[in-house]
C-alpha cells in the first residue's frame, strides 16, 4: 500500500491523502487552505486525476472537506451529521472564495451543492480492505478510521480532542503506521477551566469571546453556564446549534439543552460576557462590536483560537496588542500526542496539522524518546509496507 500526500503535512490547512495498492484508491479527506489572499497552489490540495473508488471524511470542517466538489470519486465513508453539515461547510468556502476573489472552479462547486446522491458505504469490509470509525470527540459527527490493508493496519486520527466538554470519544485501537493530528505542536495548553479564572480577573468590564458558530462555541457556553456564570449577549447562532444537536444525542456526552440565554444585543452595552460571532473579527456580532468598543476602555477581547493572518483577529493581537489570548483546546496538545501513541503503539507515526517549524520540533522531541515520525510533505510518497 503506497501512502501520497495530497497536502496538510508539514502545514496548516488542507489535509488530504491518497492509499493506493495499484488497484484500488482511497482518499483520506480533501480540504482547502482557508486564506484570505493567494493563489491556486497555496490553497488547494494536489489535483488527484483518476477516479478515487473511495472517500473517507473524518468531519466537516473546510480544511477537511473543502476541495471535494473537485475530486472524481466512487462512494463516500464517513458519518450521518458529517454528512449533513459538508455541504455547508463547502457552501461557506464557496461563497469566501467569491467575496475576497480567490481563485475557484464555480462551475463543479455548483454542480456539487445540488448533488443529492451520494453513495455511502454501508459496509466496513470491501474487496480486502477493512474499515473501523470510532468518534473523534472534535466536532459533531468527527471520526478516527483504522484501514487495514494489504497486510498493514494504520490509523488516521482525522482532528482528535481527547476530553472534550460535549463530544464523545472512542478509544483508537493499536496500528502500525499512525497519521496524527498535532496542530499544538510541542505546546502543552492550560486546562479550559482556567478560562474562567481569567473571565474572573477581568470583572467590571466588556468582556468580548469573538467565537465560530459551531464548536468550540458551544463547549464554552455550556461551560460558562454549568459555571452559574450568564453572559449578556450570547450570538443565536451559537444557540441554534444546539437544536441541531439535539437529534445526534449519541454522540453528544451531556444533555444538549441550554437555560435561556440573551440573544439580543442589549441598547446599553453594560459589563458582562459577550459571546459573539465570528472567532477573526471578520463580520457578524464580533465586528459590530468591535468597530462600537475598539477605543473603550473598559472593553477586553479574548481571542481563543487560532487567528489568519490579516484578519481583525489576528491584527489586534499581533500588532496592536489589544487582546488577550486563551486557545481553548480542540486539538491533541504534546500532553495527549504522548497518551494518543502510547495506546496505538506505531512503528512509525506521520504528522500533520502542525507548519513547518512546529513540525520539525516535534520529530525530534519524538525522536528523543524514541518514537519514529516524519512529514510526509505534499506530493511525497511512502511504501507502508517497506517502513520499519
Ligand atoms: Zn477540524
Amino acid at each position: 500500500m503506497v501512502l501520497t500526500s495530497l497536502g496538510g503535512s508539514g502545514e496548516k490547512g488542507r489535509v488530504g491523502f491518497l492509499l493506493e495498492d495499484g488497484r484500488k484508491r482511497i482518499v483520506l479527506d480533501y480540504g482547502i487552505k482557508r486564506r484570505l489572499c493567494g493563489g491556486w497552489k497555496d490553497i488547494y490540495p494536489l489535483e488527484v486525476k483518476e477516479k478515487v473508488d473511495l472517500l473517507y471524511l473524518s468531519h466537516a470542517h473546510q480544511d477537511h472537506v473543502g476541495a471535494v466538489p473537485l475530486l472524481s470519486f466512487e462512494r463516500i465513508i464517513s458519518s450521518e451529521p458529517t454528512l449533513k453539515l459538508m455541504k455547508h461547510y463547502i457552501y461557506t468556502w464557496f461563497k469566501t472564495a467569491r467575496r475576497y476573489e480567490l481563485p475557484i472552479d464555480a462551475e463543479r462547486y455548483e454542480d456539487f451543492l445540488q448533488k443529492e446522491d451520494f453513495k455511502i458505504m454501508n459496509t466496513m469490509i470491501f474487496d480486502g480492505l477493512f474499515f473501523k470509525l470510532g468518534k473523534s470527540g472534535h466536532l459533531l459527527g468527527s471520526t478516527w478510521v483504522k484501514i487495514r490493508w494489504d497486510g498493514v493496519s494504520l490509523l488516521y486520527t482525522g482532528d482528535i480532542t481527547l476530553d472534550s466538554p460535549i463530544y464523545r470519544f472512542d478509544e483508537p485501537e493499536k496500528a502500525d503506521v499512525l497519521i496524527m493530528d498535532c496542530a499544538y505542536g510541542l505546546r502543552r495548553l492550560k486546562p479550559r477551566e482556567d478560562l474562567l479564572n481569567v473571565l474572573d480577573s477581568l470583572k467590571g468590564n466588556r468582556i468580548i469571546l469573538p467565537l465560530p458558530s459551531v464548536g468550540r462555541s458551544q463547549e464554552i457556553l455550556l461551560t460558562l453556564l454549568n459555571s452559574g456564570i450568564l453572559p449578556v449577549f450570547v450570538d443565536e447562532k451559537i444557540v441554534r446549534f444546539f437544536n441541531f444537536l439535539s437529534e445526534f444525542k449519541e454522540w453528544l456526552k451531556v444533555e444538549p439543552k441550554i437555560e435561556s440565554v440573551n440573544t439580543e444585543l442589549p441598547e446599553k452595552l453594560v459589563e458582562g460576557i459577550y459571546l459573539t460571532i465570528d472567532g477573526m473579527i471578520t463580520g457578524g456580532t464580533s465586528l459590530k462590536l468591535y468597530n462600537l468598543l475598539k477605543d473603550d476602555e473598559k472593553t477586553r477581547f479574548i481571542l481563543t483560537g487560532y487567528q489568519e493572518r490579516g484578519t481583525t483577529g489576528w491584527k489586534i493581537l499581533n500588532e496592536e496588542d489589544r487582546a488577550m489570548q486563551f486557545i481553548w483546546k480542540v486539538h491533541p496538545d504534546f500532553t495527549d500526542i504522548l497518551t494518543l501513541i502510547d495506546k496505538i503503539d506505531p512503528y512509525h507515526i506521520i504528522i500533520f496539522h502542525a507548519d513547518e517549524k512546529d513540525s520539525s520540533d516535534l520529530v525530534q522531541e519524538l525522536g528523543k524518546l524514541g518514537f519514529k515520525s516524519s512529514v510526509l510533505e505534499m506530493g511525497k510518497r511512502l511504501k507502508l509496507g517497506e517502513i520499519t
